[in-house]
């Protein structure tokens, strides 16, 4: 994978420069930022790097004080804006990027979740650019990176749906639709689910592949009624919640 991106312009963003880099296309780049800034609290990109638009200004809200926290963390990562691919549903953790293409069908809401795993799950897995760069990166790592995105979420959801229960609880295939040749992946949390609506893909044999959830068509809440989800082993949540514990985080 390494060698897919030498001499690729998204690949010479120096991270040792600060904490969150954004690499890309200058349209990108700047989609991106403005999707980051429809709240109170702004950023803004010094030599590619994200910054606190004013130093001195307030840091409101779950989003924004968790993308602080991780500007401020001494890991530092980059996001990789990439244009639409059909191998990304939203990110790709073994490559450092980022889809755009999947990432701008969602609402800014929807799309700062999203970053926010993104940015989480890179910063907590130690020498994340050191690993990517040498082509080292581990399930193990990934799984640790995944679990501390999805906590971050939870985190964003309790302020945006305040009297919800938003604990994880199961991420799965949702639904098929076989004759739309459409696909929805869930991530339930317990009252409130994103789902994410995918389009089936030819694969090189030129059957639809129902597998590949790479071109998103949109993202949305839906709420989550109970007895929808009863099938699904409440022990997962159970894991997830000690997983919580471990990690020590808080929500
Ligand atoms: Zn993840």
């Amino acid at each position: 994978m390494y060698f897919t991106f030498a001499g690729n312009p998204i690949h010479n963003v120096d991270p040792l420069g600060n904490v969150v880099g954004v690499g890309g296309s200058k349209a990108h780049k700047n989609a991106f930022l403005a999707r980051i800034n429809s709240g109170k609290t702004q950023f803004k990109y010094v030599k590619g790097n994200l910054e606190l638009k004013d130093p001195k200004q307030k840091v409101e809200g779950e989003f924004a004080s968790q993308l602080y926290e991780a500007i401020k963390n001494p890991q530092k990562i980059v996001l990789r804006l990439i244009p639409a691919s059909k191998d990304a549903q939203t990110d790709q953790f073994y490559f450092g990027t980022v889809d755009m293409g999947d990432m701008l069908k969602g609402t800014n809401n929807i799309f700062k979740q999203n970053v926010l795993h993104i940015v989480t799950e890179r910063i907590s897995v130690p020498d994340y650019e050191k690993k990517l760069a040498e082509d080292r990166l581990t399930e193990a790592d990934y799984n640790v990176g995944h679990d501390a995105g999805l906590l971050a979420e939870v985190k964003f959801l309790k302020e945006l749906f305040p009297k919800l229960d938003t604990h994880f609880w199961e991420e799965d295939e949702y639904k098929q639709d076989e004759v739309a040749r459409t696909h929805s992946y869930v991530f339930i949390f317990t009252d409130i689910m994103l789902i994410i609506k995918s389009k089936y893909l030819k694969a090189d044999d030129g059957n639809w592949d129902r597998d590949n959830y790479g071109e998103v068509l949109g993202y949305s809440y839906e709420k989550v009624k109970r007895g929808d989800f009863e099938e699904l082993d409440r022990k997962k949540r159970q894991e997830f919640e000690l997983k919580r514990k471990v990690l020590n985080v808080q929500y």
